[in-house]
């Protein structure tokens, strides 16, 4: 496993909440162990005491997205650094599950196996992740979702840094609103260039 990759923790905690719609979905300890994904073993580790916990991290994960978003990318930088510090990793190798074709572990790197909490696991993870792909593609490569109000955060891993939305859902979104626009703007402006054709009695007049 690509440790970038391990970013997907960071996005994954920053989108369960959207602040323009009011809209949180991590309220209790199930949607905390939710987001380990495939990792029971570290998601039982989370009480009712890290959905509080995982709320903090998840915040200041979004200061970094918006802080690369707005292009401060010292800021963002800075930002993702605490958090570096605060929760570090504890690298360990490991081999379960996996084996290859003659039997051998597939031996792949765990970030944080044995943290004092579920949040400082993840947090340790998200922040590893998030630097390593920061650092390997760039600070450009963190955005926020353009389709308003949506606000998600996403990774640009397109070919020419062309990616705005979140998701396929929210590209739509966008395109039909931009398409709704310019018929309105044309029907507006049709509208203006007839009342300029028929001259108005207060000119005849003159
Ligand atoms: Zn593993
Ligand atoms: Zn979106």
């Amino acid at each position: 496993m690509e440790l970038a990759s391990y970013s997907d923790y960071a996005v994954r905690l920053v989108n369960t909440e959207e602040p323009a719609r009011s809209k949180d979905t991590l309220t209790s300890v199930e949607a905390v162990r939710e987001l380990f994904g495939g990792s029971q073993q570290a998601a039982r580790r989370a009480t009712e005491a890290d959905v509080t916990r995982f709320r903090s991290v998840r915040a200041r994960l979004r200061a970094v997205f918006e802080a690369a978003d707005d292009g401060d990318e010292t800021l963002a930088v800075d930002l993702l650094n605490s958090l570096l510090l605060e929760f570090p990793v504890s690298p360990q190798i490991s081999g379960h599950d996996f084996r290859d074709e003659d039997g051998r572990p597939d031996w792949h790197m765990h970030l944080a196996d044995h943290p004092s909490n579920a949040t400082a696991g993840y947090a340790a993870i998200a922040a590893m992740g998030l630097a390593f792909h920061l650092t390997g593609h760039g600070v450009d490569r963190l955005g926020l979702c353009e389709a308003a109000p949506c606000r998600n955060a996403y990774l640009d891993t397109s070919t020419n840094r062309s990616r705005r939305y979140c998701s396929d859902r929210c590209a739509t979104r966008a395109n039909v609103a931009a398409y709704r626009a310019r018929k309105r703007e044309e029907a507006e402006r049709t509208g203006r260039s007839a009342e300029a054709a028929q001259p108005s009695t207060a000119v005849t007049d003159r």
